[in-house]
């Protein structure tokens, strides 16, 4: 397979290569910058780029363009830092999924917000007591009506409190098995009834929220898809979340900074820096594989596991650089505490490993 990038591949590169610094100089670098450098006014740079919804059909509001296109927009933009996170979710998931499981309606009423970069979303999947084990959610949707009244409480919802809307995963029915029953529900964030409160993790960010749900009404017409039947909608979401360029690149400035500062003479420093680009260069063939459609069905789990391993060892490997100054406030002291995260948000390594085993290999699943 022939990597390199065409004339017109290079161009985009650039230009986003200089679009990602421009952002970075204005708003300051982030570490996992899809979730950590939230700034709308960049979402609206992006927008004004043509890189939101790159590859939506022209029908929606999108520019059909190649995935490959896409990838190396986000390659430059994540790697360096830059601020993505208030137009992610939507450009990522939200978005697709509307495409492929929503009404007209819901396209119409969305899209036009997400793709102007003035609409950010947030994702309510995670609950106290159903992470991993999604379909134990038991924040509850009941028809009333014309409408969904809605009850219970998410965690970990990144920028809940910044959100004009909440793609929510929420049971509609709990007859029958677990995975069955769960529906997905546009949940716009200024309804009455919506309570957030945002949590404060252990690097002083404040993305993460609580959501509390009480006696919302929402029009039954923001259901997306099949109403009970959403599980299958999610996974096929998620899949396609975890093979993506963010779960390589989030920490490769911290990388850059933490070479330029180790005493590369040291045989076992150098040892340490080939190993790790080594890593990097197999989890970028990776991304590419998956971002092309050539990965096997479900390996996106392997992708994620790989990719964000690496990520962590980056982080150590910074650490390691930095010394006793790692415990001092600086950029790499947020970027290393950070790095737990990398192997938990979308799904954690372990669970990634029980599905690369049931459904790539086909290992025998153990006992319950
Ligand atoms: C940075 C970040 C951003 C996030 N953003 C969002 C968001 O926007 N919206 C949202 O809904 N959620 C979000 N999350 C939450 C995330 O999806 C969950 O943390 C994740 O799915 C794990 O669930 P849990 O925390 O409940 O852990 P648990 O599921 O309780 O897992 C605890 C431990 O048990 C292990 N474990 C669980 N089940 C198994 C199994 N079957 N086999 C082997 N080991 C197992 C896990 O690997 C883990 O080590 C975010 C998380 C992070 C870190």
């Amino acid at each position: 397979m022939d990597f390199a990038l065409s004339p017109e591949l290079l161009a985009l590169r650039d230009r986003a290569r200089a679009v990602a610094a421009d952002g970075v100089a204005a708003f300051g670098r982030h570490n996992d910058s899809w979730i950590n450098g939230y700034s709308k006014e960049f979402a609206r740079v992006m927008a004004d780029e043509g890189w939101i919804g790159m590859g939506w059909p022209t029908e929606y509001g999108g520019q059909a363009r190649p995935a490959i296109e896409r990838l190396i927009v986000a390659e430059e933009m994540i790697s360096a830092g830059a601020p993505v996170a208030a137009m992610w979710f939507a450009d990522r998931q939200m978005g697709p999924s509307l495409i492929a499981y929503g009404t007209e309606q819901q396209r119409t009423a969305f899209l036009p917000g997400m793709l102007s970069g003035d609409d950010t979303w947030c994702i309510g999947m995670s609950e106290p007591d159903a992470g991993s084990d999604l379909a134990s959610i038991a924040t509850r949707a009941v028809r009333d009506g014309d409408h969904f009244v809605i009850d219970g409480q998410k965690i970990w919802t990144s920028f809940g409190h910044l959100a004009d809307y909440c793609y929510l995963i929420c049971r509609t029915n709990d007859s029958g098995l677990p995975h069955r029953g769960v529906s997905e529900i546009i949940v716009p964030m200024d309804l009455p009834g919506i309570e957030v409160r945002p949590i404060t993790d252990m690097i002083a960010n404040r993305h993460f929220c609580e959501i509390y749900f009480t006696g919302v009404r929402v029009p039954a017409d923001h259901l997306v898809g099949v109403e009970g039947d959403a599980f299958r909608q999610t996974m096929v979401q998620l899949a396609h979340e975890r093979g993506g360029i963010d779960r390589l690149v989030s920490n490769r400035a911290l990388f850059v900074e933490a070479c330029s500062r180790a005493d590369r003479a040291d045989p076992r420093v150098r040892q340490q820096i080939a190993a790790l680009e080594a890593e990097f260069r197999v989890g970028r063939l990776l991304v590419y594989r998956e971002a092309l459609g050539q990965a096997p069905d479900g390996f996106s789990a392997a992708t994620k596991a790989f990719c964000t391993e690496h990520q962590q060892r980056v982080a150590w490997f910074a650490a390691a650089q930095l010394g006793p100054a790692a415990m001092l406030e600086s950029p790499w002291t947020t970027g290393v505490l950070y790095a737990p995260s990398y192997t938990i948000a979308g799904g954690t390594s372990e669970v990634m490993r029980n599905i690369l085993g049931d459904r790539v290999l086909g290992l025998p699943r153990e006992p319950r």
